[in-house]
């Protein structure tokens, strides 16, 4: 790693990069290896791969505890744990979700033949916008599915009353917001249900993997059986159902990350600190803030970068940064609505959706967790002021 004194050292004008090593967002949060390892060789000796083993049996406790929620079913990955929920509540016709998300909360439906209904988000929270909400309902629609982006939960009162008036459905994608809450409450009992992911990218992950939580025993059960193809007991079928399972190993991942969890959670939370106080007062540029009153994993490093203000745009600057190995990302662009296969279909034609189309023009991803610590984020941050400070120049060059 070396600092950056002159715009001329900057690695898009030729100078070498800042980092030798690419620092990436979302690097896996890895727990003790031997306690790993223990857990694997478990799985060898008891010779029980899957089929809801012991080791789910415990992780599903465990995050049932932790998220103070009746029911936690296990499942193979987050998108197939959409798919399960919005099936096991009946959600059909149409769906509302926000389009500032990853693709997989509108492909989960979409894949089902039910159409997701892009909503826009509140600019001040990023979040679903209960407003805009509750004027896209029609006879056709069954369900709001709000997203809690980057564990910073939506307005979950605000759609539980629209839920409630329009007697719709309601599910919270909270795959960002393992350990958060929302008003003091942990996420997991809001709403039908919720759904957790353990992708490798996530705060804690089972290499691949997800959650539904819900307080819902008749809808717990019916998950379960989907689940596992819809097998009631060893012979008798009474859903249809899909493998959803979780496997030994993947358990094993989980509950030994959820060991370490508030190690992972201090270190983004030492490093969002760190970026904050380095990147104040920088023109045009603002660290997305965390409610500190809430519990927050801390996994999603967040800037917006202000052109008008800053004098470069969000794209220069992330490439700037990736030629200095620093690959941040454009969480989330440009939105699902201008994506395929929606953005060629008649049904979303001439949708425009203002405030989730300025967002994913202004956000930046930066790196934070394990890999990243106080000297890293010195470092980056003498980047982007120093391309700030030059911002004129670098735009006649690039
Ligand atoms: C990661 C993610 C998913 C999908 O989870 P997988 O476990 O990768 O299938 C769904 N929605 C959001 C918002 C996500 O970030």
């Amino acid at each position: 790693m070396r600092d950056k004194e002159k715009v001329s050292d900057l690695a898009i004008l030729g100078g070498p990069p800042a980092f030798h090593e690419k620092l990436h967002v979302g690097r896996p949060n890895i727990g003790d290896r031997e306690k790993l390892f223990e857990r694997f060789r478990g799985v060898l000796d008891r010779n029980w791969l899957t089929n809801n083993g012991p080791l789910v049996q415990e992780f599903e406790k465990k995050i049932q505890e932790l998220h103070a929620v009746k029911h936690c079913i296990a499942i193979c990955n987050g998108t197939v744990a959409l798919e399960i929920v919005t099936r096991a509540v009946g959600l059909s016709g149409e769906v509302i979700i926000p389009s500032f998300t990853f693709i997989a909360t509108a492909h989960a439906l979409q894949w089902q033949e039910i159409t997701p209904v892009f909503c826009d988000i509140n600019p001040q929270t990023y979040n679903l916008d209960p407003e805009q909400v509750e004027k896209l309902i029609t006879p056709r629609t069954t369900g709001i599915m709000g997203v809690h982006l980057w564990g910073r939960a939506c307005d979950v009162s605000a759609l539980t009353a629209i839920a409630r008036k329009h007697n719709l459905k309601l599910l919270f994608d909270a795959s960002h917001a393992f350990g958060c809450s929302s008003q003091g409450e942990m996420i997991g009992g809001f709403g039908n249900a919720e759904v957790l992911s353990f992708h490798a990218t996530k705060v804690l992950n089972t290499f691949e993997g997800g959650a539904i939580l819900t307080n819902d025993d008749e809808l717990a059960k019916r998950i379960r059986y989907m689940r596992n193809f819809g097998f009631q007991d060893y012979d008798t079928v009474v859903y249809l159902g899909i493998n959803g399972k979780m496997n030994e190993i993947c358990a094993a991942m989980g509950l030994t990350g959820m060991e370490s969890f508030e190690k992972f959670q201090a270190t983004n939370y030492r490093n969002y600190q760190a970026y904050s106080r380095a990147l104040e007062g920088v023109p045009g540029i603002k660290v997305v803030p965390y409610n500190e009153k809430e519990k927050c994993n801390y996994q999603y490093l967040v800037l917006t970068v202000d052109e008008k203000v800053a004098g470069i745009s969000r794209d220069v600057l992330s490439r700037i940064l990736h030629a200095e190995n620093v690959l941040a990302r454009r969480y989330f662009f440009p939105g699902c609505h201008r994506m395929q296969p929606y953005a060629s279909m008649p049904f979303y034609k001439g949708l425009r959706l203002p405030e989730t189309e300025k967002a994913s023009s202004q956000l930046l991803a930066l790196p934070t967790g394990l890999a990243v610590g106080e000297s890293e984020i010195h470092s980056l941050v003498k980047i982007i002021k120093l391309s700030l400070a030059h911002a004129h120049e670098l735009k006649s060059k690039l």
